[in-house]
């Protein structure tokens, strides 16, 4: 019988999320590609979503036109005999914490850039957090059906402002309503867009020169100037852009860039073969220490998200653990090194073809679902009896804070309770002024206040009101000196707090404020925007 070895199955894994700012056509290009991972079978149009009010979650989004169960974090489908985990980062309303750590669980992620506006607001947020790990960068220009900014520009505009290196894959003949097809940079073909056809990759391969793209046949689709003009730009575009290079792809300093169109069904396929063929699979990881190599046989893994209240009555929780080396059996023991608890995984779930599916067996790169009561966190490792911890999965600085009352003074225990298991659970981040001991929260997204007053309110039995506080940032801070941090929060009282772990965070009213502060103090004190969970 033929079987398929244990590291060809890590070779033959892809484990990526998809990162935009709102409205680029995130959702579209997964659609599209659970069409191509034969997971949903017609593709239609992606609502807008304008006026009405739409599902929090993008693929909640999904489900809900398609009628299927993707309430997950994560879908699993198989393409071209790779398996692809295509991690979910909310992109909207349910923007959070959790949408930057998800970063961390990832081998490579998809940029998304909307042709029309370019590089927007959140995708620097987010291409800020891939950096952390220098995580490669694919990039994916859409909507090329409409008007588009100047493709040189785009790609300027993108190696400015995210100081990344652009290197072409393929080239697109026009934009908007003349969006004549894209030209493959590798194997000299045009791809030419073919707008009627529905539910099938909406391209014709025209043009096939193996050696170079011939004048005489672009005369025969377009008026002979427009024709000079795209050859000659196509021919530049060869010599001004570096070749394709695998190791800066891999150490995030260039990322290749694809050009089509998700709602034309046009370029996602040709993206797709290329991430099965040079995307990274799944890599090793660090640990405090040593790092772990995906091939080891002994099972670990590591939590990156929790996702509670999937049933309000049990309080129920399930823990997202991204398996880092091993083959991970149903049934199996593994040990959760920070309590020393040993879970049997009997339940664990992970989701395929839109359905959530007992887990029989996992390989690196999986995500798996653990349920849990709250005996999991963020961070957590999951060892069959080795004692190290995964590093790199951090607390952001939050970026929006608010101070919190409670309404009833006599609830302050279980408020206190409250918020310190949220916090560990990674739902939302809690200091303390060291001055006067107000407490306040901090998050990145702003539902994540909500689910925190709704939280405590069910699970807790405590109301609490937000009140605004003037903080705009904050940074944790480190000093080796003992006698300089003593000066220092002698000085600072007033803006100094302390998060849930204890750790000292400066408190900044403005980034200037905190240039000024950092600038002073820069030569024995760093102040730090992310911290290991
Ligand atoms: P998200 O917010 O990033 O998930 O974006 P969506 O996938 O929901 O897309 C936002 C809007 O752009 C929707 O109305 C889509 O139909 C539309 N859209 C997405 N891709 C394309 C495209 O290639 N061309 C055009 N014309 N519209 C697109």
């Amino acid at each position: 019988m033929f079987t398929i070895n244990y590291e060809d199955r890590i070779k033959k894994r892809r484990t990526f999320a998809i990162i935009s700012h709102p409205d680029a056509g995130k959702t579209t290009v997964t659609e599209k590609m659970l069409f191509l991972g034969k997971v949903i079978h017609t593709t239609g149009t992606v609502k807008s979503k304008g006026s009405s009010k739409y599902a929090k979650s993008d693929w909640m989004e999904i489900e809900r036109r398609r009628g299927i169960s993707v309430t997950t974090s994560v879908m699993q489908f198989s393409y071209k005999n790779y398996i692809i985990n295509l991690l979910d980062t909310p992109g909207h309303e349910d923007f959070s914490e959790d949408t930057y750590r998800i970063l961390t669980a990832v081998d490579f992620c998809i940029m998304i850039i909307d042709a029309a506006k370019g590089v927007e607001e959140r995708t620097k947020k987010l291409i800020e957090v891939t950096r952390l790990r220098k995580t490669p960068i694919i990039t994916f220009i859409n909507k090329l059906d409409r008007y588009s900014k100047n493709s040189i520009s785009l790609l300027d505009e993108i190696e400015s402002d995210l100081n990344i290196k652009c290197i072409p894959i393929n080239w697109p003949i026009g934009s908007g309503t003349s969006f004549y097809g894209i030209y493959s940079l590798k194997d000299k073909k045009i791809y030419k867009y073919l707008k009627k056809k529905k539910n099938k990759q909406n391209h014709d391969i025209l043009f096939n020169y193996p050696k170079i793209l011939n004048l005489f046949s672009l005369k025969k689709i377009y008026e002979e100037n427009y024709a000079e003009e795209i050859y000659e730009e196509l021919q530049l575009i060869e010599n001004v852009y570096d070749k394709y290079d695998s190791i800066e792809f891999l150490k995030s300093i260039s990322t290749p860039v694809f050009f089509g169109t998700a709602l034309g069904n046009f370029g996602i396929d040709y993206m797709l073969d290329y991430v099965v063929k040079y995307a990274p699979s799944p890599n090793s990881r660090k640990t405090n220490v040593r790092i772990v190599d995906p091939k080891e046989s002994f099972v670990t893994g590591f939590i990156f998200k929790i996702q509670a209240n999937m049933d309000l009555r049990h309080r129920d929780r399930v823990a997202f653990m991204r398996v880092v080396s091993g083959t991970f059996f149903k049934g199996m023991k593994l040990k959760n090194v920070r309590t020393g608890k040993i879970f049997v995984l009997s339940d664990a779930v992970y989701f395929i073809a839109g359905e959530r599916r007992i887990v029989n067996v996992a390989y690196p790169g999986d995500v798996i679902g653990i349920h849990n009561h709250g005996t999991i966190n963020i961070g957590d490792t999951f060892t069959e009896g080795e004692n190290f911890s995964f590093i790199e999965i951090p607390l952001f600085a939050p970026e929006i804070f608010k101070k919190i009352l409670l309404k009833n003074p006599l609830k302050k225990k279980q408020l206190v309770k409250g918020l310190i298991e949220l916090s560990e659970e990674g739902t939302i981040q809690v200091f303390k002024k060291i001055d006067n001991n107000t407490i306040f929260l901090g998050a990145i997204g702003l539902l994540q206040f909500e689910v925190v007053l709704d939280r405590l309110k069910i699970e807790y039995k405590v109301d609490i009101v937000y009140n605004d506080i003037n903080i705009s940032l904050i940074r944790w801070i480190k000093c080796k000196s003992k006698k300089k941090l003593k000066d220092f929060m002698n000085k600072y009282s007033q803006y100094l707090a302390l998060d849930f772990k204890k750790n000292l965070v400066y408190i900044a009213t403005s980034s200037a404020n905190l240039k000024i502060t950092s600038d002073l103090y820069k030569k024995y004190i760093s102040f730090s925007s992310t911290i290991n969970f």
